[in-house]
């Protein structure tokens, strides 16, 4: 007899807490708790709804201190902290008054995400699709990934005990590459750019009944993972809104849920306030969001990336839109930055704060400054800036401008002979 996990009979409701149904984003359409994506109807992007009566303070806080503090808000089961994963979230908030005086703000925090399990927020996007994906059935993970996802899906399946599968452009940085193949996933490397892959997953998605392509067949549910983030920066403010927040966009998920986040914040009556206004913050050489939002433009048109952010290297957003509809509704915008520009943002960071960003944080920091010195960003409201991902995993954006300022003898005088001065 086989052994192989067999998927959930459709009959048997899947135990996703307090997630009800699927909701159109389009056309409002709505549809039982399953492996859908896209609207029978319009064809649309559907999200997960709820039934939010179960949430208090009180129960987030006296939850773990992780994304799981939050799972009355997320299509997950309420005894999810019980099975195996690896515990993301309730990263540090730091204040960060010396980069705010370098910017010439008031209040500034870096939301950094960088201290998460495999040192992104992509684990909390995959915690969530994991936990989702078990209840609907499914028995593999897999993903296309710009290099982060990759770490993360095969660390979460690893630790989950369960096959996975990831691809991923065979240009991506080495040290993502081994950061991922070490996990013991069944790593692809493809060529071809990422919205090639994305193409690839979800054919494979539809050949592979089983699979859960994390961000492709059970993306309504890896999505709601990101608004973890929002919740998280409200809760360690002390259950207050920032006024500005600045956020990277790749795909456009992660800004998107941020907002929703907030919002649901605001209407559950757990937090006083408005919404903060959400900037956007994109790589130059991938910006066709940045690019849609300064035309006025409502569609973002696809672009061939070339950056060295290549985590945002996402030349054709599937929630582009969105972003642009968040960032005009809040009164933000949407920014981006050159590759020098994007160094200089990551050396900035770690001067002023301590903090290595990987280049997305540095594209993130750079569009900071960048809307500050446009005077875009309103320089005496408090700020909060995310920083989604590690240095050490981009390494190459910054090898060749840094470095010791000589190399010498093991003596006191040729350390002095160098003449640097305290
Ligand atoms: C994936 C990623 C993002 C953005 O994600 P989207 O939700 O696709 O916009 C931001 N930062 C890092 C480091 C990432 O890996
Ligand atoms: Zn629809």
């Amino acid at each position: 007899m086989s052994v192989t996990t067999a998927p959930v009979p459709s009959s048997v409701a899947p135990d996703l807490g307090a997630a009800t149904h699927l909701s159109c984003r389009e056309c409002g359409v709505t549809a039982p708790l399953g492996p859908f994506y896209a609207c029978v109807e319009c064809f649309g992007p559907v999200e997960v709804a709820y039934d939010y009566r179960r949430v208090t303070r009180d129960r987030i806080e006296s939850g773990p201190a992780n994304i799981w503090r939050y799972r009355d808000l997320l299509p997950v089961p309420v005894d999810v902290a019980e099975t195996p994963n690896t515990e993301p979230g309730w990263t540090r908030l730091l204040r960060a008054d010396r980069l705010a005086a370098e910017l010439g703000v008031r209040r500034l925090w870096v939301k950094d995400d960088s201290g998460n399990p495999t040192h992104s927020f992509k684990d909390r996007v995959v915690a969530v699709a994991l936990a989702a994906a078990r209840q609907l059935g499914f028995a593999v993970l897999a993903c296309p990934s710009t290099g982060n996802l990759a770490n993360a899906v095969s660390a979460a399946a690893a630790r989950a005990g369960i096959r996975s599968f990831v691809f991923v452009p065979r240009d991506l940085e080495p040290p993502k590459i081994v950061t991922t193949a070490v996990y013991g996933t069944t790593l692809v490397a493809v060529d071809g750019t990422y919205d090639d892959i994305n193409r690839l997953a979800s054919e494979l998605a539809g050949q592979h009944e089983d699979w859960a392509f994390v961000n492709v067949n059970v993306r309504p549910y890896y999505g709601e993972g990101s608004k973890t983030l929002g919740y998280e920066v409200a809760e360690q403010l002390g259950w207050r809104m920032p006024r500005q927040v600045v956020i990277p966009v790749a795909s456009g998920a992660q800004l998107v849920k941020v907002d929703k986040a907030f919002r649901e914040l605001v209407a559950l009556g757990l937090v006083d306030g408005e919404p903060p206004r959400v900037f956007g913050a994109q790589a130059t050489g991938c910006s066709p969001v940045a690019a849609a939002f300064k035309a006025g433009h409502d569609v973002v048109r696809p672009v061939r990336p070339d950056t060295i952010a290549k985590s945002l290297a996402i030349g054709n957003p599937a929630d582009g839109p969105y972003v642009l509809d968040v960032t005009r509704r809040t009164g933000g915008a949407v920014e981006d930055v050159t590759d020098e520009e994007i160094v200089d943002g990551i050396r900035l960071l770690a001067r002023t704060e301590g903090i290595f960003a990987e280049t997305a944080g540095g594209v993130t920091v750079a569009v900071l400054a960048k809307l500050c010195s446009e005077g875009l960003l309103d320089p005496d409201a408090e700020t909060v800036v995310f920083n989604t991902g590690d240095g050490l995993k981009t390494l190459d954006a910054v090898s060749s401008v840094v470095g010791p300022v000589g190399t010498i003898a093991p003596t006191t005088d040729a350390f002095h002979a160098l003449g640097v001065r305290a």
